[in-house]
């Protein structure tokens, strides 16, 4: 196939699907919109994977074999724990059942924070960047609090927030003995302002295309990370996925 993901040498000013899938695996680092651009944005973030990954004092920001074959590397080491990700709710597939295409919340036509549509899975950008937070901050025992929410569970919850319908996963942070729940959110705080530092996410919903990180006065002693700002376009069925194979999507590497 044509430009398939690992059958070509990427570098700036290319474009293509394998530019995409390459913008997707490398979110947490620096991130930027999976547009298959490969612009100044997308050399950043193979610089800092370049850097903080393989360990290059000189990066070339080219995605040669090596690089290709570190990225799949860095997905064995950080495996997704999808079992704690399914909707708890004991009807639907695990991932919602696909309903509600299109369908809003009654004066918020249009607007992804109160879209009720089902997503087919977690939206993988989001997968991916969570691997970073793992790679960045190994100081730190990561588990899910909460994956997907379908329309079921919400009721059984009487939750009206659709955001967890694939777009957002919530961390745990493991407190160690005699920790308080002060410190929870200490390290709450700190690990958010991190992943803004070295994942280029927001605090808050504020601009459009970049990843969120839900306010401490919201989420005071757990990080909910959220795709809900990126544009329609970025959010397809096809970024989604619903087990390891689909997020990891191994591919030959033939460059
Ligand atoms: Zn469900």
């Amino acid at each position: 196939m044509a430009d398939a993901y690992g059958s070509r040498v990427l570098r700036k000013d290319m474009k293509g699907p394998d530019v995409v899938e390459l913008q997707v695996r490398l979110a947490g680092f620096r991130g930027t919109i999976p547009d298959g651009d490969f612009g100044s944005g997308t050399e950043l973030q193979v610089q800092k994977f370049q850097q903080d990954v393989m360990g290059m004092a000189s990066p070339t920001r080219v995605v040669d074999r090596a690089t290709f074959e570190a990225i799949d590397a860095f997905a064995q080491k950080y495996p997704i724990d999808f079992k704690s990700l399914r909707c708890p709710c004991g009807h639907c597939s695990g991932f919602g059942n696909g309903r509600f295409r299109d369908t809003y919340v009654p004066g918020g036509e249009g607007q992804e924070q109160f879209n009720h549509y089902e997503y087919p899975g977690i939206h993988r950008l989001l997968l991916w960047a969570v691997r970073a937070v793992y790679h960045y901050l190994p100081e730190h025992r990561f588990s899910f609090s909460s994956g997907y929410r379908c329309s079921v569970d919400n009721q059984q919850h009487g939750r009206t927030t659709t955001n967890h319908r694939g777009k957002a996963v919530d961390l745990d942070i493991a407190l160690k003995p005699g920790e308080s729940k002060r410190d929870d959110a200490d390290k709450c705080n700190a690990v958010r302002g991190r992943i803004v530092e070295l994942s280029n996410a927001q605090v808050g919903w504020a601009a459009r295309n970049r990843k969120s990180l839900e306010p401490p006065d919201i989420a005071p002693t757990w990080v909910h990370y959220d795709v809900r700002q990126y544009e329609r376009a970025y959010l397809a069925d096809d970024f989604f996925c619903r087990d390891l194979a689909g997020l990891d999507r191994l591919t030959p590497i033939t460059c």
